[in-house]
């Protein structure tokens, strides 16, 4: 029989998420009441705006028609898109990224997740706790990770804890790593860096010769002046940073599914005898190998968010998530619970009354407030003690989730 990749063997099974599905259907079957609101998985509720269906429109009647008809497109992603993006996101802020830097995909998990095929197996990586699980899991696959030791962490990862103590600023690591992968705002929990905090990691990267991987999926949640949208409007990142874009949180694009990849043409790697190897290059080759391109209609969806009506529909849609995620920092405020988060990003990390743990707060949000968020603990060791809360939600539900937490507090 076939061989087969034990790295994925040691990777335990997918457990946050099939447990609190598990949990919810167990209350749901035997107890009735108030609905559940659920607060838990980041998924979007608002429709996809007018601008970008009436994109995906016409490029379905371009697909309908022999004269119009669009088959395989470049694996780099089509250059209206390409040149949009470099116009909108980058040259607007002064930023200098030229269009064959830009590679568009069908999201931000692909390619954070892929990634890493460009580079060494025995790449040693650096990750935050708590953590978007992604970045873990797919160093686990490719054999990077080490062994899942009893606490809940590999041995070969090297662990940036944020918590209170540091005000969830991740610390430079004592032992260094090759690969540094940072999300920012935050999931999962909804803080940010200052453009002076990101600078010290530049910085960091570029003296050790470590490369950044800068997930920047809640770019559009941003409102302080002081946080970067960018990693590149931190001088130097060109030569270190690569960096993840996605329009699912901009736009509504989870089930449409489009994002991209930014890989400075500066920055360099070595291969095994030492000579400097461009990875724009490199992913390059990695994706024409093995993507054949984002779908012509979500490209065009995409594309139709940068004219002024997609922009202005996309800050309207933004600004409801944002109004949820005001409601229910004050909300929980006035009810006496601590929270970060939901300033530059649509969540809120919630710690947890009387030093709970994780499971307990989210089983008594469920049982109490029929209110389901996702315990901290599931995106790492250092997220035991606190809960996320997702601003997904209607407003109505938002405001229903809010009074019932209030109540708690008050028995
Ligand atoms: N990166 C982070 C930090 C996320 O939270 C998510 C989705 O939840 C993604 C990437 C995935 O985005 P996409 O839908 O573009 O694959």
């Amino acid at each position: 029989m076939v061989r087969i990749n034990d790295n994925f063997v040691k990777l335990p099974a997918s457990y946050l998420f099939s447990e609190i599905a598990r949990k919810v259907e167990t209350f749901t079957a035997t107890h009735s009441g108030e609905p559940i609101i659920r607060m838990g998985i980041g998924d979007v509720t608002r429709p996809v705006c007018p601008a970008a269906i009436e994109g995906m429109r016409r490029a379905v009647a371009d697909e309908a028609d022999a004269s119009s008809f669009m088959g395989y497109g470049p694996e780099q992603g089509y250059l209206f898109l390409r040149e949009k993006i470099v116009e909108h996101d980058y040259a607007a802020r002064g930023i200098d990224i030229a269009a064959d830097e830009i590679f568009v995909s069908d999201g931000a998990k692909s390619d954070t997740g892929n990634f890493g095929d460009i580079l060494s197996p025995g790449c040693r990586i650096a990750v935050t706790d708590p953590v978007y699980p992604v970045y873990v899991d797919t160093n686990v696959m490719a054999g990077r990770a080490g062994n899942l030791l009893p606490e809940g962490l590999w041995s070969d990862i090297i662990y940036l804890p944020c918590t209170e103590s540091n005000d969830f600023v991740p610390e430079l690591p004592q032992k260094t790593p090759d690969v540094i992968y940072l999300c920012y705002p935050n999931n999962p929990t909804g803080t940010t860096l200052t453009r002076s905090q990101l600078k010290v990691w530049v910085d960091y990267a570029r003296s050790v010769g470590a490369l950044i991987l800068f997930d920047s999926a809640y770019e559009a949640y941003i409102s302080e002046p002081d946080v970067p949208h960018s990693i590149y409007e931190i001088e130097g990142a060109r030569e270190v940073a690569v960096e993840f874009r996605s329009f699912s949180k901009t736009a509504g694009f989870t089930g449409v599914r489009c994002g991209y990849t930014v890989v400075p043409k500066s920055l360099t790697g070595l291969d095994k005898a030492g000579n400097p190897v461009s990875l724009n290059s490199l992913w390059n080759r990695r994706q024409c190998t093995k993507f054949n391109g984002a779908s012509y209609i979500s490209q065009r969806a995409a594309e139709a968010l940068y004219t002024p009506e997609g922009k202005a529909q996309v800050s309207k849609t933004i600004q409801y998530y944002m109004e949820n995620a005001r409601m229910l920092r004050q909300g929980l405020a006035e009810a006496g619970i601590e929270a970060r988060g939901g300033i530059n990003a649509p969540y809120i990390w919630i710690k947890t009354p009387d030093a709970m743990s994780s499971w307990d707060f989210f089983d008594l949000l469920l049982q109490k407030c029929h209110v389901v968020g996702t315990p901290g603990v599931g995106f790492g060791p250092c997220g035991e003690g606190y809960l996320r809360l997702t601003a997904f939600s209607s407003h109505e539900n938002t405001a229903e989730a809010v009074s019932r937490i209030a109540r708690l507090s008050r028995h």
